[in-house]
C-alpha cells in the first residue's frame, strides 16, 4: 500500500450567493479567503477558498457560489456533515458568537464523549464545531474570531448511506482503522491530527441527495506527488473507476465515484495555495491558472462583484 492519508485536504460545496458565502466563512467563522479563483469546469462561477492563515491541507472549506442557484438536499450518497475542530474551551464562545450573528445552530450536544455544536450556512449547508482537548494550535486566521477559539481546520465529515459497507472498506483500504461507534454512526480514523475523522451514518431509507446549493460536491483527502499514482492504481485494483491525475494548480487531483455514491478526490499538498501568490496576499485577487490567463477579461467581465 502507499504511504497512509493523513486526512482530509479540502472539502468543496455548492454554494449560491458569492458575497455572502464569503461574509459568512470570513467575518462569522473567521477562516481566511486564502484563493478568489474560477471553477476551472465552468468559468462564470468563482472558486473561493476558505482555510487557516496559511491555507495549509486539512484546513480548507471551498466553494462554487452560483448566483441564484437552487437549493439541493442533504441526504445519502454525500458528505452529510462538515466538521470543524475547535478547542475544547471554545463550545460557549462559539454558542454566544453563533447566537450573536443570528446564525442557524442547535444546542451542543455530546458525540463519542466531544461536545459538538451543530450549525448551517446561510445556503443551508450543515456544519459542526467539534470541541476537542487535543486540537492542535495551528495557523489560525488572523480575523475577528481571537486565536485562542479559533477553527484550527476540519475534524472530520459524515457520510450518509444507504449502506455502509463498500464505502468501509473503501476506507479499510485507504488506511482508516474502525475506532468505535454510537448509535447509527460508526468512526473511522487516520493517523493525522487535522480532518483524520470519517463517520459513516446507513440510512437505507434515504432520500437520496440532491446536489444544489447547501450540498457538498465532494470530500478531497491528502495524498504526495509520489503516493497519487500509487492511489489510483489502488482505486483500479478496487473495481473503481478514478479520473487520469488533473493539474488543479494549487494541487493536482484524481476524483472516483465511491460505491455509496459520494464523490472522493485525492488531492496532492503540493505546491500548495502559495505557488501563485504571497503568503499576506492570499485571496486579494483573483487568480488563474496559466492556462485560463489568455481569457482574463472576458472571464472577470462575466463575474459578479465580490468585496471583502
Ligand atoms: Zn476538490
Amino acid at each position: 500500500m502507499p504511504a497512509a492519508i493523513p486526512g482530509i485536504h479540502h472539502v468543496t460545496a455548492i454554494g449560491s450567493d458569492p458575497g455572502r458565502n464569503l461574509a459568512f466563512y470570513t467575518e462569522t467563522l473567521g477562516l481566511r479567503l486564502v484563493k478568489r479563483s474560477v471553477n476551472q469546469d465552468d468559468v462564470s462561477v468563482y472558486h473561493l477558498f476558505y482555510a487557516d492563515h496559511e491555507g495549509s491541507p486539512g484546513t480548507s472549506m471551498t466553494f462554487f457560489p452560483y448566483a441564484g442557484a437552487r437549493p439541493g438536499r442533504v441526504g445519502t450518497g454525500q458528505v452529510a456533515t462538515t466538521q470543524f475542530l475547535i478547542p475544547d474551551g471554545s463550545v460557549d464562545y462559539w454558542t454566544d458568537r453563533l447566537a450573536e450573528e443570528g446564525v442557524d445552530h442547535d444546542e451542543p450536544r455530546e458525540r463519542f464523549g466531544d461536545a459538538v455544536v451543530p450549525l448551517r450556512d446561510p445556503d443551508g449547508l450543515p456544519l459542526e464545531l467539534v470541541a476537542r482537548s487535543d486540537a492542535p494550535e495551528g495557523n489560525p486566521p488572523k480575523g475577528p474570531v481571537p486565536a485562542e477559539h479559533a477553527i484550527r481546520g476540519f475534524f472530520g465529515v459524515t457520510l450518509s448511506l444507504t449502506s455502509a459497507d463498500p464505502t468501509a472498506n473503501l476506507l479499510k483500504t485507504m488506511g482508516y482503522d474502525r475506532t468505535g461507534s454510537e448509535r447509527d454512526r460508526r468512526r473511522y480514523e487516520a493517523d493525522g491530527d487535522l480532518g483524520s475523522v470519517v463517520d459513516l451514518v446507513e440510512r437505507p431509507q434515504g432520500p437520496p441527495g440532491q446536489p444544489g446549493a447547501g450540498t457538498v460536491h465532494h470530500v478531497a483527502f491528502q495524498v504526495t506527488e509520489e503516493t497519487q499514482s500509487e492511489w489510483r492504481d489502488v482505486l483500479i485494483e478496487q473495481g473503481l473507476r478514478p479520473t487520469e491525475v488533473i493539474d488543479r494548480k494549487w494541487f493536482k487531483s484524481v476524483y472516483v465515484r465511491t460505491p455509496g455514491g459520494v464523490l472522493f478526490e485525492f488531492a496532492t499538498k503540493e505546491p500548495g495555495y502559495t505557488v501563485d501568490e504571497e503568503l499576506d496576499a492570499l485571496g486579494e485577487r483573483l487568480v488563474l491558472p496559466e492556462w485560463l490567463e489568455d481569457r482574463r477579461d472576458e472571464i472577470e467581465a462575466g463575474l459578479p462583484a465580490l468585496s471583502t
